[in-house]
């Protein structure tokens, strides 16, 4: 067992909420030592852009993936332990155990753990062909699967640092999610194992993504609902026919109310079976079930959890000198006053750096420190009002604020299907707290901005619900 020497800043979770938080800390410290322990093999990446075509596809160099250099860690005196995962946690004695039996002791300590794909645990559910989408890992699994003739996997080695832009050989008409009949005889010509169907489980956006990057690949998509219509019961019937509708004329087939029962093959997969006896035949199964974070660890140490990790405003949890950031936390949320937990990348972001800028204050009087950490008395509280914007088969979705389906919340429509645009404006005790967009992601910022500033919707519905008066306006009023 090791034990190394006290750290000051201890930071489990190299992703975006773990790194910003890092970044925030070293500019209000510049000498306090510092450590980030990732149980993945890699450097900050954008784990947004796995589910985007461009990347997929190879359309931009696979470098730009890494969010940060290998130099910056050295040079920001960060030290970085790959591959290893934190397994237990002592708040008293302030330490946290790896997987390897090290022992790290902090003085503080911050829980930016992300989450996880939901697994299956079906029969069959091990068979060779079942992809999951979270990490990089997986993405290069599901290359690999979908893009073998032009995939060259040591390209895709760990770090992927040194690889040359890869211009693809690729004939795509992203307009018609088709390949060209020459690029689909190379593929088949190559004698390599190439995905031709895939089942696509799950609604959602990182499910839409796939469908959207799969048929970009030439590649035919059964999609499968357990729901009777996509996004249930997130987004109402009217928003997921209109999404619905985009993934048909892309060439998606659409299955609703199915359940799968079993996944047949022998050591891959060949075929699901539904409810009803009837088989789907596939060669690829993409599962997007949902994200859970694995808390166990923490929850044995006594950390408060429910979905994510209970943390107040300033995101301290209920051991003192421990802060949560990112897809984690389930944190008192003042705009809404509410505990809520979130899923996206800029919330992740800044919670990382209020996180930071709360754990860089002078705590240890005897550590010298920057004069702007020092006058860093004061705890920073998080208030942010989320989003979450994805594009594909021709359709724009946006979600702002929360937009949880629940009791006591009231909707106000804003255009419609037919019109090709649509909002649903939530409300709740007289103020917006979110709303879903569809093709009008432009009022994305009056709406972000109408939540943020408890703006009361009293005597202004038939404004809200009319696409023809401008939403800046009333942020206009707000100002005077
Ligand atoms: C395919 C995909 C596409 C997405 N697209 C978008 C998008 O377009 N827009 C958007 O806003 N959001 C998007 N998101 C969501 C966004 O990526 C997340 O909200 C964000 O990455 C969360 O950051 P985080 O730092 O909190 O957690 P993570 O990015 O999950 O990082 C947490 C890290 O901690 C590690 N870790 C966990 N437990 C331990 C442990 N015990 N010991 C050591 N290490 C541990 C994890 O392996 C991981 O590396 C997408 C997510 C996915 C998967």
């Amino acid at each position: 067992m090791i034990c190394m020497k006290k750290i000051n800043y201890l930071i489990i979770g190299g992703g975006i909420a773990g790194t910003t938080a890092a970044e925030t800390i070293r500019r209000h410290d510049p000498v306090g030592s510092m450590a980030i322990v990732s149980d993945e093999p890699y450097r900050l990446y954008s784990r947004i852009m796995l589910s985007k075509p461009n990347f997929f596809l190879e359309k931009i160099p696979f470098d730009q993936i890494w969010l940060k250099k290998e130099s910056w860690y050295a040079e920001n005196n960060i030290q970085v332990i790959l591959g290893k995962s934190a397994v237990k946690l002592n708040p008293q004695a302030k330490i946290v155990t790896l997987n390897t039996g090290e022992e790290l002791e902090y003085e503080k300590l911050l829980l930016a753990v992300g989450g996880c794909a939901r697994r299956w645990d079906l029969p069959g559910a091990e068979r060779r062909g079942i992809f999951y989408l979270r990490t990089l890992d997986d993405a290069k699994a599901i290359m690999t699967a979908v893009n073998p003739v032009r995939t060259d996997t040591s390209r895709l080695a760990e770090g992927g640092i040194e690889s040359p832009p890869l211009i693809s050989a690729l004939t795509v008409d992203p307009l018609r999610h088709s390949f060209s009949e020459a690029s689909r005889s190379k593929r088949r010509s190559n004698g390599v194992k190439t995905a031709r169907h895939a089942v696509a489980i799950g609604g959602g956006f990182v499910s839409f993504e796939m469908c959207d990057m799969l048929r970009l690949a030439g590649i035919d998509v059964t999609l499968l609902l357990r729901e009777s219509y996509f996004w249930e019961p997130v987004l109402d019937e009217t928003s997921g026919r209109m999404i619905e509708a985009a993934l048909e004329k892309g060439g998606v087939k659409i299955m609703r109310n199915t359940e799968v029962g079993k996944i047949i093959g022998q050591d891959r997969v060949e075929a699901v079976e539904i409810n009803g006896g009837k088989k789907i035949a596939c060669d690829m199964l993409i599962v997007g079930i949902g994200v859970f974070c694995p808390l166990a660890w923490l929850e044995v140490a006594g950390v408060k959890v429910g979905r994510g990790i209970l943390a107040n405003e300033y995101l301290e949890i209920n051991f003192p000198y421990i802060w949560v950031a990112g897809d984690a936390a389930e944190f008192k949320d003042l705009i809404l006053g509410e505990q809520i937990q979130l899923g996206n990348w800029v919330n992740a972001q800044m919670q990382g750096r209020i996180a930071g800028m709360n754990m860089s204050g002078s705590l240890d009087p005897l550590r010298p420190q920057s004069e702007a950490s020092k006058l860093r008395t004061r705890k920073e509280p998080f208030r942010m009002v989320s989003f979450y914007t994805t594009i594909g088969f021709g359709i724009t979705i946006a979600f702002v604020g929360d937009v949880r389906p629940m009791e006591g919340r009231t909707i106000i429509l804003r255009g419609s299907a037919d019109a090709g645009s649509y909002v649903r404006v939530i409300v709740k005790g007289g103020e917006i707290i979110g709303a879903t967009l569809i093709n009008r992601t432009q009022e994305l910022g009056p709406i972000s901005k109408l939540i943020e500033k408890d703006f009361k919707i009293a005597g202004r519905e038939k404004e809200l619900a009319d696409t023809s008066f401008d939403l800046k306006k009333l942020i206009e009023n707000l100002k005077s």
